[in-house]
């Protein structure tokens, strides 16, 4: 009985022992949270989309951009996305997340622009200087060009390339 007693008292001395809201339990080391884009730097491969397999991040080309959504709900913090990402665009947020009682809150969107082919003017996904450094080290000028054409425009331009050295009209 003493023994009990003495037990209580030390732990009503002790004060509670659990974090009081708001503050935030701190995120265990090595946490991968909530995946972030950088719009400036996505490609719209749609590889992001196709490597999840919780199908938490969704993309689709429409109307001269492409729509990149996540869905944090459906997220296994997997890492898988990030890693696959030619371009570099995604990271992950080493915060835990926070608490929400809304399905669909922590949703995040993003809208990539496509640029306008120099030449024909069609809407085109953008290559990235550093994408093309990855892909082709350093290119010559022909080469880039060639790389901010449209795929249309681009294939007519090798076609020309191909005919010249026999003798075709470009
Ligand atoms: S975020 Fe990365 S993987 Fe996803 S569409 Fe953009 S470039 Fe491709
Ligand atoms: S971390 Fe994994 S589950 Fe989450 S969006 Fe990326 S690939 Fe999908």
């Amino acid at each position: 009985m003493f023994h009990i007693l003495r037990r209580l008292a030390g732990n009503l001395a002790q004060g509670p022992v659990s974090l009081r809201f708001p503050a935030e339990v701190p995120p265990p080391a090595g946490l991968r949270g909530l995946v972030r884009i950088d719009p400036g730097r996505c490609l719209a491969c749609g590889i992001c989309s196709y490597v999840c397999v919780s199908n938490a991040i969704t993309g689709a080309e429409s109307q001269g951009a492409y729509a990149w959504a996540y869905e944090p709900g459906r997220c296994t913090f997997c890492g898988r996305c990030e890693d696959h990402c030619p371009g570099s665009a995604l990271s992950m947020d080493p915060q835990a997340p926070p608490s929400y009682t809304t399905p669909g809150e922590l949703a995040r969107t993003a809208t990539v622009a496509f640029p306008a082919c120099p030449v024909c003017g069609e809407p085109n996904p953008h290559v990235t200087e550093e994408w093309i450094g990855k892909a082709f080290g350093a290119p010559n000028g022909e080469t880039r060009e060639l790389l901010r054409l449209c795929v249309r425009c681009r294939r007519r331009r090798i076609a020309q390339g191909m005919k010249q050295p026999h003798g075709g009209q470009p």
